[in-house]
């Protein structure tokens, strides 16, 4: 019998998935996001000792978010998903689950599981690049089939924290979003000052902005405040 190959230990699972999604960044993402640092280090300059609130330029954020709707990180549901997730801590990239005692650490994180994508057994590999780091719910519930395209699948439908909030916003009330839209200027004012610090995420949908939006709602349409109807 062949022996076969160690599976690599889940950091080494996470670095190649990190590095695999960053190959679908279109290159001038990067050089945007360098250009980007490098006005926001003068502007430090400039005010040093006290930089101003972050607040720089929107050209650049507004064009790198229209060259990422485009990338295929944001169109093949999958990557998208993958790229959706905080590679920063320990977590399950299916439903988001995380346990803090091991937050610290992708190899000490012990709920989660390696999950093949094509299973070993009908001839899957272990080579990280047909490997998900799963809890055990969710690699319980997986599908195990041979070809890879159920696996992907079940993993784009399995809801967690940023597709949860994305199918919650489509069935809010149309009056809700068309109330956020006319008053966009007070909105961004009521998040600046309601939100935490979770909210860095520039491309996805956070939970926080959009119960802030069902807040904002409420607050002032319920709570009387007229409707811009400019
Ligand atoms: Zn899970």
């Amino acid at each position: 019998m062949s022996k076969r190959k160690p599976t690599p230990s889940k950091g080494k699972i996470v670095d190649y998935w990190v590095s695999y999604l960053n190959e679908f960044l279109p290159p001038i993402y990067s050089s945007l996001r360098s250009k980007e640092e490098a006005e926001w280090e003068k502007i430090k300059k400039e005010y040093e000792p006290e930089p101003p609130p972050a607040k720089v330029n929107d050209e650049v954020f507004s064009a790198s978010r229209a060259i990422f709707r485009q990338s295929k990180l944001n169109t093949d549901p999958f990557l998208a998903k993958m790229s959706g997730i905080d590679f920063g801590e320990p977590c399950c990239w299916s439903c988001g689950y995380y346990s803090n005692p091991d937050e610290t650490s992708w190899n000490k994180a012990k709920y989660l599981e390696k999950c093949h994508i094509v299973p070993a057994m009908l001839g899957g590999t272990s080579d990280a690049s047909n490997l998900l780091l799963l809890c055990k719910d969710c690699h319980k519930e997986s599908p195990d089939l041979k070809n890879p395209k159920y696996m992907k699948q079940w993993f784009v439908d399995r809801e967690n924290f940023h597709n949860k909030g994305l199918k919650k916003l489509k069935t809010l009330d149309n009056e809700v979003l068309m109330f956020v839209f006319k008053n966009q200027e007070k909105f961004f004012e009521y998040m600046e000052e309601n939100k935490g610090i979770h909210n860095s995420n520039r491309e996805a949908i956070t939970s926080s902005q959009l119960y802030a939006m069902i807040g904002f709602y409420e607050e002032y349409n319920l709570g009387g405040y007229m409707v811009s109807t400019a």
